[in-house]
């Protein structure tokens, strides 16, 4: 029975889209894949969106592979709050603190998340408009 478990435990691993060798923030990250990097640190990184939908649009994103928030620990508050503070930081230095900004964590399918390592969307330099467009 133990041989079934680890064959179920491989397959289900294979099939995983998102698996850390295949991610292309782990592999931006780890500087395999370019991005305009505009801050890094030990545990997270921030780039620019490819596709912006705002005058600024960043991603924050930890270094660990996560791939989704369904996929957050207890053991991961303080890196949310440490996505948050970055995010803070980033858009104050864009000169974004007064005028204003969204933080976007998409979640899977219905959320329209295309890549499965979490990032949190810093969005602004515009009006946004409202929540559900
Ligand atoms: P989401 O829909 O929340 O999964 O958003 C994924 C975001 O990643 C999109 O806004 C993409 O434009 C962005 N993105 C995808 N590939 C790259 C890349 N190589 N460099 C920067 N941003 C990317
Ligand atoms: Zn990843």
């Amino acid at each position: 029975m133990p041989g079934v478990l680890l064959l179920k435990a491989h397959r289900s691993e294979g099939a995983d889209m998102s698996a850390e060798g295949d991610c292309i923030f782990c592999q931006i990250a780890k500087g395999d894949i370019p991005a305009a990097k505009l801050f890094e640190n030990e545990r997270l990184v921030a780039f620019s969106d490819i596709q912006p939908v705002a005058p600024f649009h960043i991603l924050v994103v930890p270094r660990e592979h996560i791939a989704t928030i369904n996929d957050l620990r207890r053991k991961d508050q303080s890196l949310l709050g440490e996505m948050v503070l970055l995010a803070q930081k980033l858009a104050g230095e864009a000169g974004l603190a007064e005028s204003g900004y969204r933080l976007v964590l998409n979640c899977n399918a219905d959320a329209g998340q295309v890549v499965f390592h979490l990032h949190l969307h810093v969005i602004g330099g515009k009006p946004l408009g409202g929540l559900v467009s």
